[in-house]
């Protein structure tokens, strides 16, 4: 059985005295023993640390929301995935439409970092999703499949339990129009006929995390897909009581 998955999706969101701030509403507010739901969050870089401090006794998971796929080296500006699992982060986002669209992330690199995520012990979150025009021209399996094919390509039988997707169609993300629970379940249930495809039952285990505009309001239905294993959530996430209210239903609809 799939556990469910709810992560955070900071953005450039939080300094580190407000991820503190939130990181410990978080904690008050989500103090339910929860065994059978994960939980992270992805503040930005600078946050790391603090999110280190603040989440050392807590259940709740921490990540980075990009990476380089080089150890180190002459790449100014760059963190590379080694330097984050220094920081004991668990996941990495690759792959975020935001990245692919505004900073020239292909299918290509974000294989490349998935890679390095997994080499250095952490889990990526492969982020793939169809823009509003691509979806209009009955072009979304298409593209799913272009891009789990070239963001996937690092990823093999024996590593592909180490990863996780994300399903974002690029229409829903920070719009405030999610895609509706049956749109989301045939996404993911074809993204999880492709994975079958390259590797087998193992496919059956892979968390396909739902993300793009998903609030309090539309948690419950959208969780309640087969294929649905919990989710991405970018807005939501930076309020303490609407994250854990959208944890909560995960953490109900698993049952
Ligand atoms: C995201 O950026 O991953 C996301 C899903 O954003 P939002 O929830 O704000 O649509």
């Amino acid at each position: 059985m799939r556990q469910k998955f709810v992560c955070g999706n900071w953005k450039m969101n939080g300094t580190i005295e407000e991820t503190r701030k939130l990181l410990f509403q978080l904690n008050v507010e989500w103090s339910k023993t929860c065994e059978n739901i994960e939980v992270a969050v992805c503040p930005p870089f600078t946050s790391l640390l603090i999110a280190k401090h603040e989440l050392e006794f807590a259940k709740i998971k921490f990540g980075a929301q990009n990476c380089h796929w080089q150890d180190k080296g002459a790449f100014t500006g760059e963190i590379s995935a080694v330097m984050l699992a220094e920081l004991d982060c668990t996941y990495v986002i690759v792959g975020h439409s935001e990245r692919r669209t505004l900073f020239g992330e292909t299918n290509e690199t974000v294989a490349k970092k998935a890679a390095a995520v997994i080499q250095a012990g952490m889990l990526p979150i492969i982020c793939v999703g169809e823009t509003e025009k691509e979806r209009e021209a009955n072009q979304t399996e298409a593209v799913l499949r272009a891009q789990i094919e070239g963001s996937l390509a690092t990823i093999t039988n024996e590593n592909c339990s180490k990863m996780v997707i994300a399903y974002e169609p690029v229409w829903a993300i920070g719009t405030g129009k999610n895609a509706t629970p049956a749109q989301a379940q045939e996404a993911h249930a074809f993204i999880r006929s492709e994975l079958k495809m390259r590797y087998g039952n193992a496919a059956d285990s892979i968390q396909i995390l739902y993300g793009g505009s998903l609030k309090p309001e539309n948690a419950d239905a959208i969780f309640a897909q087969p294929d649905v294993d919990g989710g991405l959530i970018g807005g939501a996430s930076l309020d303490a009581g609407s994250f854990v209210r959208i944890i909560e239903s995960a953490a109900e609809t698993r049952a």
